[in-house]
């Protein structure tokens, strides 16, 4: 499951390069004539602007409206990355590496890879019309089916209705296809499948169903450490538990190097036994680290928490255990570990072992608690951590006690995943206790694929619901959870069992994370092409950007975001507009994203056919 490093990819050829000019063979001629790229900048931009006079006066024949305006749309594109301006502020300039490698430098034609040349191929098509993006990959699909396109210009009444509705019911059909990709843990296949597991494991640990369903137990039996490592070996041995040598060896480094390594007995019983990787392949990863992220870790043993702080949580925190970045919420964090450590936690820098070292002491909790006692900004408690729902209820029901004489203080809302890791421990008196909580109170959680939605989960959720609270789920769209739909079939399940799908967040680019990032343009080519396919109150998520030190932004479009610059490594670079513009002035901020050609050869390797992605270059 390791991905291809960047520098194994060949040295492009000058024929591949000089092909991508084709659909513009224009814009070749300008870079072939010009002595300096200054130049040549100023006669793109003379060409740019006529491309576009010519395409507004109509002159240019499209197939579809759509394709004209992905014209105009990618001339914009083209421009800014042209600039002057923005090379300034992406600290380099892509149009250098187009001009001389168009002139056939080897050092640049050696630096730059294929994910440049896809990204230029993909613009120069869109730019001239070619590039086929109205029909999209679901009209693709249907035309394959031999599906007819129909023209509602040419029929009306109840015979366009109907055959807009068959025609309708031809989309739920490759829809559906999509979506059963993705087992579901209310599927009775898998149910019967996690009984069984659960046997196993109860029967490895000696234990009854009342010790299983006990989240005391569950905590106390938290695989961590190397006895938790030790626990998998012995079981691999004694059951028809899999776990590859070179996990093992992996997780072994990584505790042995104070990574923390968590992992729920009920998590493990998610596991796929017999075929790992396959339909587990999210909830493998959800735990077990790959080998990039151990080695990052261990190099930065010494300065993790300043190297990983990725979001400035240190400059964001007004007092101990507070975060704060808006105006009317901050965060408190009680607890700095839990039960479950996820790999790609944007926290890791300062999660700790599960244990009551990761519980800071009252003392510290109370003057955090003060803070808010004295900030009447605070309309909104945002409990986290760490997973708060690690402390007792006695410890959940004192701070709620506090806040409930905050008259500020409008509502709770916890952040907890043991929805997901330990949904034992959503018990009678716990959701009771929540449920009394006088102010608003809300969770949000974390359920990241269909799989882990079970009967267990339907169970804690429904117990919490009955207590007039309602569970949002923060969804971080990861590579192993990205394929065509899986959100889709994500948030259906989430609606069966009564989760609000609330945040879809692109997960941050943070080096040690390198195996889980996904382009931006996945996220919003998902939004567009597979989540516009339910309907609103299944797609209640916005997919967010979390901007390091200023707060979370949407990634809608280019209200939000501008694209400025190619790596030559096909990393775009991005100026993303923080959630503060319009309301004071504020810097926006420069962030390199990961190549969309190495997130699509990742996803081959694990059996994607990527033709079917073949829009996302088209989403800026
Ligand atoms: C995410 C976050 C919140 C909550 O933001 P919402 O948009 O209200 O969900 C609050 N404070 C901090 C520091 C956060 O990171």
């Amino acid at each position: 499951m390791t991905i291809k490093s960047m520098t194994e990819y060949e040295t492009i050829s000058y024929k591949t390069f000089l092909d991508i000019f084709s659909p513009l063979p224009e814009i070749g001629e300008i870079l072939e004539e010009s002595e300096s790229v200054e130049e040549a900048r100023e006669k793109l931009f003379e060409f740019c602007k006529e491309l576009e006079w010519e395409i507004r006066m109509g002159r240019i024949k499209f197939d579809n409206e759509v394709d004209r305006w992905l014209a105009l749309k990618a001339i914009e594109v083209f421009l800014n990355i042209i600039s002057k301006d923005n090379e300034r502020l992406a600290g380099f300039s892509t149009l250098e590496y187009l001009w001389k490698a168009y002139k056939g430098d080897e050092e640049a034609l050696k630096e730059i890879r294929e994910g440049f040349i896809e990204e230029f191929r993909h613009l120069f098509l869109a730019m001239s019309g070619k590039a086929d993006y109205s029909l999209g990959f679901l009209g693709k699909r249907l035309l394959e089916e031999g599906v007819k396109f129909i023209d509602f210009s040419k029929i009306k009444g109840r015979e366009a209705g109907i055959a807009r509705s068959n025609f309708l019911d031809k989309v739920y059909e490759i829809m559906r296809e999509y979506i059963s990709r993705y087992p579901s843990g209310l599927d009775k296949r898998i149910i019967l499948k996690r009984k069984k597991n659960r046997e196993i494991l109860e029967e490895f640990f000696g234990i009854t169903d009342e010790e299983w369903f006990n989240y005391k137990w569950q905590f106390k039996n938290v695989l961590r450490g190397l006895k938790g490592v030790k626990i998998l070996r012995e079981l691999r041995e004694v059951t028809n538990f899999k776990i590859s040598d070179e996990d093992l060896e992996i997780i072994e480094k990584a505790v042995k190097n104070g990574i923390p390594f968590g992992l729920t007995p009920y998590y493990l019983h998610l596991f796929d036994f017999e075929n790992p990787y396959v339909e587990d392949l999210a909830v493998r990863r959800q735990v077990i680290p790959p080998e990039w992220y151990v080695e990052k870790m261990i190099e930065h043993k010494e300065d993790r928490n300043i190297a990983f702080d990725f979001m400035g949580e240190h400059d964001t925190s007004p007092i101990d255990l507070v975060t704060r970045r808006y105006v009317t919420i901050a965060i408190i964090k009680p607890y700095e570990s839990c039960p479950q450590i996820c790999v790609y936690c944007q926290r890791n820098w300062m999660v700790q072992d599960f244990d009551a070292k990761a519980f800071p002491g009252w003392e510290k909790v109370e003057k955090a608690l003060d803070w808010f006692a004295e900030h009447d900004s605070m309309i909104e408690i945002l409990i986290t951590g760490g997973d708060p729902f690690s402390l007792s209820d006695k410890a959940i029901e004192k701070m709620l006690n506090r806040i409930a004489e905050m008259n500020h203080v409008v509502g709770v809302r916890f952040g907890t995943r043991t929805i997901v890791t330990a949904p034992m421990r959503i018990t009678d008196e716990l959701a009771e206790l929540l449920g009394s909580f006088e102010k608003s109170l809300m969770i949000s959680t974390h359920v990241e694929s269909c799989y882990e939605i079970t009967p267990e989960v339907a169970e804690a959720v429904k117990k919490l619901r009955t207590n007039n609270i309602y569970i949002y789920n923060q969804h971080v769209f990861h590579r192993y959870v990205s394929r065509r739909f899986e959100n889709v079939a994500l948030r259906i399940a989430l609606k069966k069992v009564g989760i609000i799908p609330y945040y879809t967040f692109y997960p941050k680019g943070k080096m040690e994370h390198k195996d889980y990032l996904v382009p931006i343009a996945r996220l919003a080519q998902e939004v567009k092409e597979e989540a516009r396919l339910l309907p609103g109150s299944f797609r209640t998520d916005e997919p967010i950007f979390n901007v390091p030190r200023m707060g979370k932004n949407h990634l809608r479009a280019w209200q939000d975001r501008e694209l400025i610059a190619i790596k030559p490594n096909g990393s775009r670079v991005y100026l993303m507009h923080p959630w503060e513009k319009g309301i004071y002035p504020t810097k926006l901020y420069t962030y390199e994203d990961v190549p969309i050609k190495e997130y699509l050869d990742s996803l081959k390797e694990i059996g994607e056919n990527i033709e079917e992605y073949k829009t996302i270059w088209y989403y800026y």
